[in-house]
């Protein structure tokens, strides 16, 4: 066993333990303790490994990505309007065709390098798997559809589910097909996609802009311009009149499995009823920013009581897929959240919304030892909040 010590261990099951210890072996954590347990113990002889000024934690969990975007890194321009950017982003992927595989293990090897140990990584093309399972990172492939006027629902979630028993099994990755939008996906598709998700959890984009609310409510605006533009408009379709939660309640969709991305627009009772499903609501505050899908109220998410979890989203909405960037952003727009609980939605949020707790997220004997350790300056004196306001790359190591 190797035994850690560290100015600081977060366990994030629990308060931070000063001048805490770390026992790991052949990659699982077996002891975690503020006192040095016995020099010996069942597993074999201890080796001391003295980590000094650093604060260790669970390898961080960025809940949604697109890494096959990453050649769109600097390409789109913020935008004012979230229709007007995603129209810019269809005309640049049409134009190029494929997404090349070199930004994808650039954008993979920036990601651990940022501390990030699980992806939840929303793919169409499949570009970034092979790199994705040949890498350290773990996590869920999304297979994401899309169709609001495809013919034959059934057969398009039968051809995403012939592609993706074509990959490679890897045991730390979990495949999944999921809808990309309510403006996207026609109502028949959700419910062919429901069928066919069964217990995995299933990632949607969901109350992003508010284009999608008036969509929604009246079925007009910007989203119903792009699709007729497109020719993906469906004459068969009403809107439902209500929001994006009752929407996919409806759909029966609204349960723990659910991955709630954006949620910008969200209200007050639909928040509480995503909390009611224990559904996750992923947040990517600085995509939001980026494509003028507005600022998510922070504040109101964590006070509903629903399971928040970060993501960083593309590289075609954001610099970096740094999640204590999007951390730090987080804490600039909601400065009354607890750290520790903008660090558990960094970490342990994020690991139940992906299914891989039993795994990740804490540290506690018996999971991974995927940890980092994060240089803290000495006479840090709440370790949380100095976490939460910006680490760069340079500062974390892994413990492996
Ligand atoms: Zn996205």
């Amino acid at each position: 066993m190797i035994l850690h010590r560290a100015a600081w261990i977060l366990p994030i099951t629990g308060p931070p333990i000063r001048g805490g210890f770390v026992g790991t072996s052949a990659g699982r954590i077996i002891s975690v303790s503020a006192d040095r347990p016995e020099a010996s113990g069942p597993s074999g002889p201890v080796e001391i490994v003295d980590l000094g000024d650093v604060a260790v934690l669970p390898g961080l969990v960025n809940a949604h990505t697109h890494l096959e975007l990453s050649w769109m890194r600097n390409r789109i321009p913020p935008a004012e309007s979230m229709p007007a950017w995603v129209a810019k982003l269809m005309a640049l992927r049409r134009e190029q065709g494929s997404d090349p595989p070199a930004p994808i293990a650039d954008a993979v090897r920036e990601s651990r390098a940022a501390g990030t140990a699980l992806v939840g990584d929303v793919t169409n093309t499949l570009a970034a798997y092979d790199l994705l399972s040949a890498s350290r990172l773990g996590g869920a492939v999304f297979h994401e559809l899309l169709g609001f006027n495809s013919p034959s629902p059934q057969q398009l979630v039968e051809a995403a589910q012939a592609t993706l028993d074509r990959l490679t099994p890897h045991a730390d990755w979990r495949r999944s097909i999921v809808p990309h939008a309510p403006f996207s996906v026609s109502p028949a598709l959700f419910q062919e996609i429901r069928r066919a998700a069964g217990d995995l959890p299933v990632s949607v984009h969901l109350g992003e802009s508010a284009d999608e609310i008036e969509f929604l409510r009246d079925g007009t605006g910007a989203w119903r311009e792009l699709l007729g533009r497109i020719g993906a408009w469906n004459e068969q379709w009403r809107p439902p009149g209500c929001g994006p939660v009752e929407y996919l309640d409806r759909l029966g969709l609204v349960n723990d499995r659910l991955l709630a991305v954006h949620g910008t627009q969200l209200q007050a009772p639909e928040l509480a009823r995503l909390a009611d499903a224990r559904a996750t609501l992923v947040t990517c505050p600085r995509s939001n920013r980026w494509t003028g899908a507005g600022t998510p109220p922070l504040e109101q998410f964590y006070a509903s009581g629903v399971r928040v979890a970060v993501g960083t989203d593309s590289l075609a909405s954001v610099d970096d897929l740094s999640i204590f960037a999007e951390l730090a952003h987080m804490r600039s727009l909601a400065p009354h959240v607890p750290a520790a609980r903008l660090l558990e939605s960094a970490t342990l949020a994020g690991a139940e919304a992906l299914g891989f707790a039993d795994e990740f997220g804490t540290i506690e004997a018996g999971k991974r030892a995927e940890l980092i350790a994060v240089r803290v300056p000495p006479g840090v004196d709440d370790v949380e909040e100095y976490l939460v306001g910006g680490i760069e790359p340079d500062a974390i190591r892994w413990l492996n």
